[in-house]
């Protein structure tokens, strides 16, 4: 071979062994043709077992620390609702708000033993009316720890010889009379079905007759829920008495002054008429709705005056002044002075009719004028207000004496 040839003929037979080289190392050795078989096959079985977890529903979270109950598994049975063992009756800290507040309690009934029959009784005979004044005295007790200013329409079972529109009217007479904060008719529901057992409170006419009274309400409503735990709870617990009647209750219709009435439970239900014949389970009752007046206290109850020096006589065309008071700003602690009343939900009315006011927060104090036309003689000013809570002001007609101008 030529030398030349020998370059030409030496490159590929140089290049060649490289060639071969290349491709015995493409070519696999059998170990790694077995992993690379065996990664397949795990892929592959990772794919089905992922569609399979996907396919099932998430699983659990299990967060377990030695001797602590998991909160996320099934609440252990201390946590029903309706299992729960008779509570103590602790008075709350909050419940110091209801010290010299007013409060007149009715036990709903009377003479039932004189009617006889199965007038207002549970499926075995329990009387309404004795429970409703169980309730009531336990109830007492609570309020009358806490400072309470309570009176009962009545203290003893039995009819006081007045007919039923008599005997509901000097009840009422009682809280217009004093000019309580609240009036609070306690009774316990019936219905033809056994089946029915919930709460349910009930307030006059509309929300805007006495607002304050659905305040009080939804707070009762709260007491009575976690004292009680009826497992049945109805999608709107405060309601108007209209539902019942055309006119509401009677006992509603003639308050002066914030009033609700209490249905806590049915007594026509077989287990709850024999647990109300319990006396320990009245007492969770009261227990309940002191909860709930504490909380109801506890949120402020705003009221108003005329201020200090302001006349009850204003002439017409003159200012009247009036002292708003928020219930909260006059506790005097940490932090109440910064409250005031919620200034759009201010509305004076004499008549039915707006009135144009001034409103100074400094001093919490209202100036409204009388229009010149207003007509002479005793009148009621109504001044409505919320305080930043919410609650609104509990005896909004302040009387005055118009004169000619
Ligand atoms: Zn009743």
């Amino acid at each position: 071979m030529a030398a030349g040839d020998t370059d030409v003929a030496n490159q590929p037979s140089k290049r060649k062994p490289r060639r071969r080289r290349r491709r015995s190392a493409r070519r696999l050795h059998p170990a790694w043709l077995l992993a690379g078989a065996v990664a397949a096959g795990m892929l592959l079985g990772a794919g089905i077992v992922g569609l399979f977890w996907w396919r099932q529903p998430p699983r659990e979270i299990v967060l377990t620390v030695p001797g602590v109950p998991d909160p996320l598994h099934t609440p252990p049975s201390q946590y029903a609702w309706t299992d729960q063992p008779a509570p103590l009756f602790p008075i709350p800290p909050y419940a110091k708000h209801l010290r010299g507040v007013s409060i007149v309690l009715d036990p709903g009934h009377i003479g039932q033993r004189d009617r006889g029959g199965t007038w207002k009784r549970g499926p075995t005979g329990l009387r309404e009316a004795e429970v409703n004044l169980r309730v009531a005295l336990f109830l007492r007790e609570f309020l009358a720890a806490a400072g309470v200013d309570v009176v009962l329409t009545r203290e003893v079972d039995r009819s006081l010889g007045l007919s039923d529109d008599d005997d509901l009217a000097a009840r009422v007479k009682i809280a217009n009379e004093r000019r309580a904060d609240l009036f609070l008719s306690i009774h316990h529901n019936g219905h033809d079905k056994p089946e029915p057992n919930f709460t349910s409170i009930f307030y006059h006419e509309s929300p805007e007759h006495s607002r304050a009274s659905v305040c009080a309400a939804l707070h009762l409503l709260g007491g009575l829920a976690d004292a009680l735990r009826l497992e049945q709870h109805l999608d709107a617990g405060v309601l108007g008495d209209r539902l019942l009647y055309k006119n509401g209750l009677a006992v509603l219709r003639q308050a002066r002054v914030p009033a609700v009435l209490t249905e806590a439970s049915f007594h026509s239900n077989p287990q709850e008429e024999a647990r109300l014949r319990d006396p320990v389970y009245n007492r969770r009752e009261a227990y309940g709705l002191f909860l709930g007046l504490a909380r109801w206290a506890q949120a402020g109850l705003p009221r108003v005056r005329l201020a200090s020096g302001q006349d009850r006589a204003v002439k017409a065309g003159r200012e009247v002044l009036l002292q708003l008071d928020d219930g909260l700003r006059g506790r005097g602690g940490w932090g109440t002075d910064s409250f005031d009343v919620l200034r759009e939900s201010i509305e004076v009315r004499l008549n039915g009719e707006r009135l144009d006011y001034a409103y100074d927060g400094v001093s919490e104090r209202l100036r409204v004028t009388i229009p010149r036309s207003a007509r002479p003689g005793p009148r009621d000013l109504y001044v409505g207000f919320q305080n930043a809570y919410g609650q609104h002001v509990l005896h909004p007609l302040v009387p005055i004496e118009i004169q000619r101008p």
